[in-house]
């Protein structure tokens, strides 16, 4: 057992050449510093995505506003732009320090995500995204449509028509599935749903009442996503959207950093030289919280930090980062179960293609515990009258976690950041929570007492 080879070297080789791998394999927290970070002007030419990329698909997102305010008629106040607050929480912030013994200078955000309209999660941005490029693309294909019209044309029954003919299948933990599920069955998609174990019945339920067919996986969500390829395979007229390839999902997440530039200029935070931002995005396979790294990267370039959080139990993208192995490597190699209440986060193997893309921009990575995640959605409730789902709270440990570890200090003394941390904003990325059903946040809610009760 000893002997047996992960990518080339034994779990004994492995835990020598990455000491860390001990702890996270023993499902510690831990906070890790990418030693492979570059200066944005160093990491740049490695990457082939652009700016103009992202700008191209902030039009498109323009184009379908029209389309988006007839149909969901809650975007209307935005004009059919999907996008989410951005909100001071100081008295979570005080709830932190005082939880975890731990001053954390600056001001503390939360970007809320949770709170997009359509399906409530990170993913009504690069989900929502890729279904609607698919649209387009197949419309324009049969010259329904040209890039000058009013696509408030699209919501018609001719076009219910001509995409019922086409069919969109996606493999998902939950969040993505509900996205897709929901635009694409608004367009008149037949869609189909491989759902990973870790999928809550309440999400299923929601889709199956749009007419999505949801499939139920007994296995996680690798296994989920290669069935739902192979079934998308089979018909010529199926368009399978890949939570682990997708450059469309990703530039669809991208988008947010422009958008977050242009709030946090209303809310007079500086970000330059002198006053750092710091994000901390809770990662699953990555597209979300890579694309928007990714953006934000493109906007502030050195003056922002980015941060993946994830379960102690999932930590893929960190083990892919750390030893460069990215998709070839996955958590259960490490002997660790890939098994959390995170839902969103329940990922044994990364993206390839994220990792690769966010390997030199990337700051660092660091674990949660599911108690802490359920101690943390708790007091957010409590101190700021704001529900977030279990996977969403793993951003929020982030600031705790900076100030706390010794790798966290050590990376603000590497960026000479130690002098500028009251200057700072943290963002926490609230990625999703406004659709979950009363009783099933109250159970969160009680379960979380109960964990901060007993501490
Ligand atoms: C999907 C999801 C994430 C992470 O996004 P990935 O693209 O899978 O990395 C984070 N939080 C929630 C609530 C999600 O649903």
């Amino acid at each position: 057992m000893n002997n047996h080879l992960i990518a080339g070297k034994t779990i004994k080789q492995w835990k020598k050449d990455y000491p860390l791998l001990e702890k996270i394999s023993s499902t510690e927290e831990v906070f890790w510093e990418n030693p492979n970070y570059l200066s944005f002007g160093k990491a740049i030419p490695n990457i082939t995505l652009t700016e103009e990329d992202i700008q191209k698909a902030d039009e498109r997102l323009h184009r379908f506003a029209p389309y988006i305010a007839e149909v969901f008629p809650v975007t209307r106040d935005l004009n059919g732009i999907i996008e989410s607050p951005t909100v001071e929480i100081p008295e979570m912030h005080r709830c932190l320090e005082e939880m975890f013994q731990q001053k954390v200078d600056g001001k503390l955000l939360l970007k809320c995500d949770s709170h997009l309209a359509v399906s409530g999660s990170i993913k009504a941005r690069g989900g929502i995204y890729e279904v609607l490029k698919h649209a387009e693309d197949l419309a324009i294909e049969h010259e329904m449509i040209s890039v000058e019209d009013d696509y408030s044309i699209i919501n018609s029954q001719k076009f219910r028509d001509f995409f019922s003919i086409y069919s969109i299948v996606v493999g998902s933990t939950g969040n993505l599935g509900l996205s897709i599920g929901i635009i694409g069955a608004k367009l008149g998609f037949n869609v189909t749903v491989h759902m990973s174990i870790d999928a809550k019945q309440w999400k299923k339920d929601l889709l199956r009442e749009k007419g999505v067919t949801v499939v139920e996986h007994t296995s996680d969500y690798g296994k989920a996503v290669e069935e739902g390829r192979k079934q998308s395979d089979l018909d010529s007229n199926s368009y399978f959207v890949d939570d682990e390839n997708s450059i469309n999902l990703f530039l669809g997440y991208a988008v947010a950093a422009s958008r977050l530039k242009k709030q946090l200029d209303e809310m007079n935070v500086l970000v330059d030289q002198n006053h750092p931002l710091f994000v901390y995005l809770p990662c699953g396979v990555g597209g979300g919280p890579g694309g928007v790294a990714f953006g934000l990267k493109m906007i502030f370039k050195d003056h922002v930090h980015c941060f993946f959080a994830e379960p102690t139990h999932s930590p893929s993208m960190l083990i892919g980062l750390m030893t460069g192995k990215h998709d070839k490597i996955s958590v259960q190699d490490f002997g660790i179960d890939n098994i959390t209440d995170a839902d969103g986060l329940a990922v044994g193997r990364p993206s390839g293609f994220v990792g690769k893309t966010l390997e030199n921009l990337i700051s660092g990575s660091y674990t949660v515990d599911d108690q802490t995640l359920y101690a943390l959605l708790t007091s957010l409730i409590e101190a700021e009258n704001i529900r977030l789902e279990p996977s969403a709270l793993a951003g929020v440990h982030g600031p705790v976690q900076l100030f706390k570890e010794a790798a966290g200090q050590k990376y603000l003394k590497d960026k000479n950041l130690t002098q500028k941390t009251t200057n700072a904003t943290h963002i926490a990325w609230g990625t999703g929570g406004s659709m979950v059903p009363e009783e099933v946040m109250e159970s969160y809610y009680q379960l979380g007492s109960g964990i901060k009760n007993n501490d």
